[in-house]
């Protein structure tokens, strides 16, 4: 194998690291960093992805409480909920956790979270802020993509960034993230997606490639430039007889062909995975910091 495994399980750690210094002042000061999780129904992947983000809290001092509604909660109850956080000045951040039962509208949910608590960034104040390059918050994974970039020496300043993948969650908000005039930005970004005409020919163009489409293993060695930088965000479960599970988690490229080829790679697990939960636990910090200064 040729490439650099940037794994995202160290740069995590090392973020974690210096955050966990960051709560210590805080605290010192009398500000301890809040975070309120909504959880409604429980799809066991909600209630795991829920776990790991109040592990993530506990483990760096950061205070965090879960709220519990059943499936059936009505809408009014889950914004009722919102409200109460909202009003709760001793949480920071406010996270809703998705998928929301179908009854639910889910973008109605999102935008009652007070912007300043908007840690997921998924709030159309936030998403505009980011577009014009004056963002309170990066949005998690697109923010964990460009931290692992950056902390291991592959800078996307000047770079030709290829996305495959135009989602809300991370294409289109990476996008906006690394095309700003900016500090590890400042890149030239092409977005692919199911419309894109011949992708590999697009591909083949990158110095930097995200595969985001959450499509198993669709990235292959022809469609990488000799040398590229890839960034896997693709999480997918392909049937796997010699696991007791049942399956195995793969992300949308080809690991060990494209690693042949690429100068440096994410693994699936352990790429931008714990990358996402640690930029949720910056931009809770963040919100105690930003909040603080507010009432002074
Ligand atoms: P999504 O909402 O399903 O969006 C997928 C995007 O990829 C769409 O824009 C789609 O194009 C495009 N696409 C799908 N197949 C394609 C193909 N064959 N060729 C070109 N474009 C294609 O997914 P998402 O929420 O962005 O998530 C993407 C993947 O990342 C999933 O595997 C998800 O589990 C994973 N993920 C991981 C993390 C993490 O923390 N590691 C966080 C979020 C998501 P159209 O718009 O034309 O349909």
């Amino acid at each position: 194998m040729a490439a650099k495994i940037i794994s995202g399980t160290e740069v995590a750690a090392e973020i974690r690291g210096e955050l966990k210094q960051k709560v210590a002042e805080l605290k010192e000061k009398g500000i301890t960093p809040g975070l309120g999780v909504i959880l409604v129904g429980e799809d066991p992947a909600s209630v795991s992805y829920v776990t790991g983000k109040a592990k993530g809290c506990e483990e760096i001092g950061i205070f965090e409480e879960t709220f519990r509604l059943p499936a059936e909660a009505t809408e009014e109850e889950v914004l009722a909920m919102v409200d109460r956080l909202n009003k709760d000045p001793r949480f920071h951040g406010i996270l809703v956790q998705l998928p929301l039962p179908k009854h639910i509208d889910e973008k109605k949910v999102l935008v009652a979270i007070s912007p300043e608590k908007d840690v997921d960034c998924f709030h159309p104040v936030n998403v505009g802020k980011l577009l014009i390059g004056e963002a309170d918050f990066l949005p998690c994974t697109p923010h964990g993509v460009q931290q692992l970039l950056v902390r291991s020496g592959n800078s996307p300043e000047g770079k030709h960034v290829v996305i495959c993948g135009r989602s809300n969650i991370v294409g289109k908000p990476l996008m906006a993230m690394l095309v700003q005039k900016a500090k590890g930005a400042n890149a030239t970004i092409t977005v692919c997606h199911t419309g894109t005409r011949d992708l590999a020919s697009v591909t083949r163009q990158a110095d930097i490639l995200v595969a985001a489409a959450g499509s198993p293993q669709m990235i292959k060695a022809d469609m990488v430039k000799e040398g590229a930088v890839v960034i896997d965000v693709g999480v997918n479960r392909i049937p796997d007889e010699t696991k007791k599970s049942g399956f195995r988690l793969v992300g949308d490229v080809d690991f060990e062909a494209v690693a042949e080829k690429a100068s440096a790679i994410t693994p699936v697990p352990g790429g931008v995975g714990p990358m996402t939960v640690t930029m949720l636990l910056v931009n809770t910090v963040r919100a105690a910091e930003r909040q603080a200064a507010a009432r002074t």
